[in-house]
C-alpha cells in the first residue's frame, strides 16, 4: 500500500544551491511532493536557492529526520523562544541565537 502511494506521490530530494544559511538547507532535506508540483527553488527556512537532487531512492525514516532537523534548526528555536548555549572558547556559555 506505502509503496503504491510512494509511486505517485514521490519524495525528493533538496540542498542548498550554494552558500547554504541554515541547518536545513546544509544538511539537504527530502520532501513529498507530488510529480506535478514545481521544484522548490527556495529554502523554507532561510530562502536561500536550493536545487533538486535527483535519483534519492525515498524513504521514510529521512522524512523523519528532516522533521527533527526542522524541529531543532536554530530559526525554529528562535522563533519558539529557545535560548541555544554555546560553550565559548573563553569557557563562557553565549547564545547564539541572540542577535
Ligand atoms: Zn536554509
Amino acid at each position: 500500500m506505502l509503496k503504491i502511494w510512494r509511486l505517485v506521490v514521490p519524495t525528493y530530494r533538496y540542498r542548498a544551491q550554494q552558500d547554504a544559511r541554515c541547518q536545513t538547507c546544509e544538511v539537504g532535506f527530502d520532501i513529498v511532493q507530488p510529480m506535478s508540483d514545481p521544484a522548490l527553488k527556495q529554502c523554507p527556512d532561510c530562502q536561500t536557492a536550493i536545487i533538486r537532487i535527483v535519483g534519492t531512492p525515498p524513504t521514510c525514516v529521512t522524512t523523519q529526520r528532516w522533521n527533527e532537523i526542522r524541529l531543532l534548526s536554530d530559526m525554529n528555536l528562535r522563533k519558539n523562544g529557545f535560548k541555544k548555549l554555546v560553550k565559548q572558547s573563553n569557557g563562557n556559555y553565549v547564545d547564539v541565537l541572540r542577535k
